[in-house]
This record gives structure tokens, C-alpha cells and sequence, in this order.
């Protein structure tokens, strides 16, 4: 935490930036600004929320010339930690910079502010007959700031491509509060893939203040197939045969037989009830192209023994059977007052074996773990049940979520498919990268912030400001 002083001075200066009306310095306020949606908290010394790249440019110069850190937050729905201010300092809040500022079905694409909310952008491009596809479960909330930060996957990403596939273009407020244009409505810009570098980057090398995504028309027609099955086993098989038959649904989505019955009694999406596990598939395209993969799709469910293969018939039928998956985090809630959710990838190959590997690790540390995943890339998120007030409890969460990301990496998997590594992971970079890798990417960070005021304690395993990388005992 800074110094009273310097606290009072920073606030003097930041209300001649963004006005005395946008900067907050309540403690009981500012207490809200240190959560996201992962098991950490921060508070920030100061909160200030700016209506322009300009005052972005300022706060950011402003800050670097006092030596204060800096970090940007959207929605604050990270899973990872990734906004929790954990060096105090100055959060920049993306609410007033909500602009969807051009939408441009010439060029196939829209020009945002970072605070825009994902699914407001497709709702706002609909009209035109294009979509913006990447679609987390957050849409409803989470912003493109966020979106790019953390290169967020979602439910349609299986064929699409995640976040860093839609990137074109991003404004960037550096470290020391130079505003740089990298990219723009053209894709495939020359030199180095610094759109690349940046999405994903989760605060730590520059503030995005306009986002430039690509758009894609709306289908013509959509299909979702929903199949249950005895086994977790039989809907894996299935996702296998399934993607080497050479279709690539849109979305191919998994739920186990907690979650089903959790989402049913909250949002009564109509699924089996005595399933194991449901499939939750999205076709589209031309009309009679989605027609026949979902003859064929029926007939590969049923010959990997679904009990009940169900295809939608229109869209307000479409809409039911996701509003389930769509609701599915939601409705945990039911089940136990807090959720930890996690995110590791395996090869697909692998799924069967690592869900069994879950439920051991469940049992091993008494704990209900339940399971809705983007089956399609391997990518798992195992939800922890627990209550926050149940310190024991807790502490088995912790240690139970870190065996489930290492029997990822055994399985030949990843620490994370799309929730960044914020705090939450950083303490297993090692796991997947050595000492030398780890100083590259020290050397990288270095390069667009020296004095590490960006997203401190982020991502390096130390937790150090920058540079000094060394791994921590994993
Ligand atoms: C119920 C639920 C479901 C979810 N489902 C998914 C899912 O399906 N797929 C998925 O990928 N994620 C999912 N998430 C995680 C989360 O929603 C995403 O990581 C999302 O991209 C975060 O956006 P946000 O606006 O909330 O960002 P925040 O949480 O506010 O910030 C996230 C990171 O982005 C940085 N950041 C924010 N704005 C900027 C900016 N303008 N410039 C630079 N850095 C910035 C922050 O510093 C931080 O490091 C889910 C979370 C929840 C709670």
C-alpha cells in the first residue's frame, strides 16, 4: 500500500486528469475493486475510471513518473486473479470507455473501447448479419479489455479459433504512457506479431484503449444436438469419432451428471435427467450442409451408445437446450455457496483418463467436483465446491486444484486453455517451462515495461516486479 501522502497527492492529480467524480477513494468502495471471480483479493490504493485514451495516456504517465503500479480491469470476472491489484496501486477502470465506436460490414469489422461488453458487441453487429465469435460464458458481462488480456476462449471456439484469432487491431497506452497504434482493420500486418504478444498478455506489457476485431456473418442455418449417455466414457468416445469424421461443429460441449441436474432444477433446459453425461453440439452453415452432419452426427452418437440423440427444431428450441450449458455456473450455486472453477487442457485423446484422474483427486480430498468443459479442445474446467467460511476446506480446494492442472501437464496437456495465469498459476509455470523460457519471457516483459508497473506480481512465478524470474519450487 502507498504511503497516506502519496496516496492523497496521486488522488489530487488524478482528479485534474479524469475529474474528482471518477476517482474513487472510499476504502469500503475501493474494497469492491480488489476481487475478481478467483479465490484472491487486493485492495487497491486508488481507483480512477477514464472516459478517454487521452486520460488513459495521462493516468499511465502519471503513475510511472511516481513509481505506482498500474492495473487495468474490465468486468473483474477473471478466474485467475488476473485484475486483483496484488501491489496496491492505481486500477484503471474500462466502465465509462463502453463505445462500440464503428461497426464496418465493408471491412468485416468493429472498432471498440476496452470496457464494451462481449455479448453487447454481437447484439449491436446482429442487425448487420454478423457476429463477433469469440463467446465466453461471462458474455453477458465480461468486456473485450478483459477479453484480449486474458485471449478468452468460449463455447463457439472450437472452430473458430479464441480471442487472439480475431484480433486485428489495438490502440496500446505503453508503460510510460505513449499511445502506439498496432495493426488495424487490414489483418496480417508486417514485422513482429505484436498483436500476438499483447493478447493474452494479461495487463502486464500495456493498456488496451480501442480493440479492432474482425466479424463474420451470421449462419445461415443452426442446428444443436443434444446426447446423453450412460457413461462419461460413451460422450468421449463420441467426441473423438466425432472430430475425426472431419466435422467441425461449432461448438461441442460436455456436462456431467451433477452439473445436468444442477442446471435443470435452475434453469429447466429439458436435460435427461438419468444421463451420466450430455453432449451439447452446434451445427451451422448452408442449410442442407447442416442437414446431413446432423444425420451423420446422430448416427456416430448412437453408435457410441447415446440413449437419446435430440436435434433442434427451431431456434426457440436451440435456445433452451444452451441455456442450460449457458447457465450451468450459475447454477452450482444450488449446490454449494462457492465454486472454484479450473482450466487445464489435454489432448483430446486423454479426456476419459484425466476426468477419472478428477474425480480421484475429489475423493482423495473429500471434495464434489463437477464438470461442463469445451470438450471439443480437450479444455476442462472442473468446478471445486466448497464453502469460503470452511478454512480446512479451502485449503483442500487449493492443493486439490493444483494435483488436477499436474495431471493435466502429466497427461500431456497445459495449465491453462483460456483463463490466463494470473496468481492463480503462476507458482506452476514450471511445470511447463524452464528457467531459460521463464527469462525469455523476463526479458520480453522488460522490454515494454523496465520498471515492471504493469500488472505487478502477475504471471512470473516470483511474483517479482520483473527481471528476476527464478522458478519457485513447483
Ligand atoms: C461464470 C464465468 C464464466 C467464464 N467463462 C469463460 C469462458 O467461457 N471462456 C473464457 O475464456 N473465460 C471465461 N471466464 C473468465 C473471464 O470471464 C475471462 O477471462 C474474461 O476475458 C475476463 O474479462 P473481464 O472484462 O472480466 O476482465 P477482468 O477480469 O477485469 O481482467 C482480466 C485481465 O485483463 C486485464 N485487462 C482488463 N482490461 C484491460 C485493458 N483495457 N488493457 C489491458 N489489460 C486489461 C486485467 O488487468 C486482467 O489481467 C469466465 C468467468 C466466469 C466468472
Amino acid at each position: 500500500m502507498l504511503p497516506d501522502d502519496k496516496k492523497r497527492a496521486l488522488a489530487r492529480e488524478l482528479s485534474q486528469i479524469a475529474g474528482s467524480a471518477h476517482v474513487i477513494t472510499s476504502p469500503v468502495e475501493l474494497e469492491a475493486y480488489g476481487y475478481d471471480a478467483s479465490l484472491e483479493s487486493a485492495r487497491p490504493d486508488l481507483v480512477v475510471l477514464p472516459a478517454s485514451t487521452a486520460e488513459v495516456a495521462e493516468i499511465v504517465r502519471l503513475a510511472c513518473a511516481m513509481r505506482v503500479p498500474v492495473v487495468a480491469r474490465g468486468a473483474g470476472t477473471s478466474v485467475s486473479g488476473g485484475s486483483v491489484p496484488v501491489e496496491g496501486g492505481v486500477m484503471i477502470a474500462f466502465s465509462r470507455m463502453n463505445r462500440i465506436l464503428e461497426i464496418d460490414p465493408e471491412n468485416l469489422c468493429a472498432t471498440v473501447e476496452p470496457g464494451v461488453v462481449n455479448l453487447d458487441l454481437s447484439r449491436a453487429t446482429a442487425p448487420h448479419g454478423l457476429r463477433y465469435l469469440p463467446d465466453p460464458s461471462s458474455q453477458k458481462t465480461c468486456t473485450l479489455g478483459g477479453n484480449v488480456a486474458e485471449n478468452a476462449g468460449g463455447l463457439l471456439c472450437f472452430r473458430y479459433g479464441v480471442t487472439v484469432n480475431h484480433v486485428t487491431g489495438l490502440e496500446l497506452v505503453t508503460a510510460d504512457g505513449e499511445i502506439c497504434q498496432i495493426g488495424g482493420k487490414a489483418p496480417g500486418a508486417p514485422g513482429y506479431d505484436l498483436l500476438g504478444v499483447l493478447t493474452g498478455s494479461e495487463g502486464t506489457l500495456g493498456i488496451f484503449t480501442k480493440i479492432t476485431v474482425r466479424l463474420m456473418p451470421l449462419p445461415r442455418s443452426s442446428c444443436t444436438v443434444l446426447a446423453s449417455y450412460g457413461s462419461v466414457d460413451e460422450a468421449s468416445a463420441t467426441v473423438a469419432e466425432v472430430v475425426a469424421s472431419g466435422i467441425v461443429p461449432a461448438a461441442l460441449e460436455m456436462m456431467d451428471r451433477e452439473i445436468i441436474h444442477a442446471v435443470e432444477a435452475y434453469v429447466g433446459a429439458g436435460y435427461p435427467l438419468d444421463a451420466e453425461a450430455v453432449l451439447i453440439m452446434e451445427l451451422e452453415g448452408d442449410p442442407r450442409a447442416v442437414e446431413a452432419q446432423a444425420v451423420r452426427i446422430d448416427a456416430i452418437c448412437k453408435r457410441n451408445q447415446a440413449r437419446e440423440v435430440r436435434l433442434s427444431r427451431d431456434a426457440e428450441e436451440r435456445e433452451r437446450l444452451w441455456s442450460g450449458r449457458k447457465g450451468a455456473l450459475g447454477a452450482v450455486a444450488r449446490l454449494r455457496p462457492r465454486y472454484y472453477l479450473h482450466d487445464g487442457v489435454v489432448p483430446r485423446s486423454r479426456l476419459v483418463g484425466t476426468l477419472r484422474e478428477v474425480q480421484a483427486i475429489g475423493k482423495r480430498y473429500r471434495l464434489q467436483i463437477v464438470n461442463v468443459f469445451h470438450a471439443g479442445d480437450g479444455n476442462l474446467h472442473p468446478m471445486i465446491l466448497f464453502d469460503t467460511r470452511d478454512a480446512d476446506e479451502t485449503a483442500r480446494v487449493r492443493k486439490a486444484g493444483d494435483e488436477i492442472i499436474r495431471a493435466c501437464v502429466a497427461a500431456g496437456g497445459t495449465i491453462t486453455g483460456e483463463h490466463g495465469i494470473g496468481i492463480e498459476k503462476r507458482h506452476l509455470m514450471p511445470l511447463i517451462f524452464t528457467p531459460d523460457d521463464l527469462s525469455a519471457m523476463a526479458r520480453l516483459k522488460h522490454a515494454f515495461d523496465p520498471d515492471g508497473l504493469l500488472n505487478p506480481g502477475k504471471i512470473f512465478p516470483t511474483g517479482a516486479l520483473c527481471g528476476d524470474v527464478k522458478p519457485v519450487a513447483a
